[in-house]
């Protein structure tokens, strides 16, 4: 189910796994290898690492570009057949520790080597987190390959709070918060962030000619504004209906650019951000909370 390894530019390989149509990139440099994203559990792992092995015998390491099921629980797995360093951003442990049941039902449906319990399906946190200053800010990290950099960077929450994007020469892996063979996934969101997050990814075009999306094919940076405007007029549509308090809010979802499916779950985070800040300010007023 997973294609082999085909060349996107020097140096640097994907593999699809079509179940998903989720892209798995490899870049190789004269000293060791790395592996963006580790399939949805052990048996999709294993076809990663056969069809890397195809590729180079380099020692591998690896990096999660975010949490979800699809993108990490064949870590345990690549580790057990000898890879040392996993890569990622801080908040991915938080996310994985915060593991629903959803997301294992999620990865079984894919790939059913990942039941609970079966070998090398546990939950595997990456032990190389790129560094955070003291403001807070996620600094840029390079990994020597020997001879080829890849960079690891954090342009803002998106389709997660933790999603980093990988360049190497003139390709950028994008994760999840670039889609091309579906809409882009809502429920861990933050969709203000995620348009703003868009623009520094386009405002990257005369850095990077092409865009491996989380899901489908290798895009280019006209089709990453494109999605940004979607999402843009999406938001306004839905916070515009949110805002005529006696509406149904459902209305709104025929008349979004997506399915149905995430129509309602861009409401749905819409309104739990929306709680929060006002929870959050609800909180920060002294008399109001009762605490003096
Ligand atoms: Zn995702």
């Amino acid at each position: 189910m997973l294609t082999p390894f085909e060349t996107v530019s020097e140096n640097v390989f994907v593999a699809r796994d079509a179940r998903l149509h989720l892209n798995v990139g490899l870049v190789v440099g004269s000293e060791r290898a790395l592996l963006v994203d580790s399939g949805a559990g052990p048996e999709s792992a294993q076809r990663i690492w056969d069809e890397a092995r195809e590729v180079t015998e380099l020692p591998i390491v690896v990096v999660n570009t975010h949490a979800h099921f699809d993108h990490t629980f064949g870590n345990a797995r690549l580790k057990a057949l000898g890879v040392e360093e996993f890569w990622a951003h801080p908040g991915i442990a938080a996310a994985l520790e915060r593991e629903d049941a959803g997301e294992r039902k999620a990865a079984v449906a894919v790939d059913p080597s990942a039941a609970e319990g079966s070998p090398d399906a546990e939950v595997l946190v990456p032990n190389r987190l790129v560094p955070v200053s003291d403001a807070g800010t996620v600094k840029p990290t390079e990994l020597d390959l020997g001879g080829v950099t890849a960079s690891l960077f954090f342009l803002g929450r998106g389709h997660t709070d933790h999603d980093l994007l990988v360049g190497c020469g003139s390709v950028l892996f994008a994760g999840d918060l670039v889609e091309e063979s579906g809409d882009p996934h809502f429920a861990d969101s933050h969709p203000d962030e995620w348009i703003r997050t868009l623009g520094k990814i386009t405002a990257l075009e005369d850095l990077y000619e092409t865009v491996i999306p989380g899901h489908g094919r290798p895009m280019r940076m006209d089709a990453v504004k494109v999605e940004r405007a979607t999402m843009r007029q999406a938001v306004r549509v839905t916070r515009t209906a949110m805002n005529e308090a006696s509406t149904d809010l459902t209305k709104a979802v025929p008349i979004l650019p997506y399915g149905p499916t995430q129509s309602r779950a861009l409401l749905t985070r819409l309104r739990e951000l929306a709680e929060w800040t006002w929870l959050e300010g609800y909180r920060r007023q002294p008399d109001a909370a009762g605490r003096g």
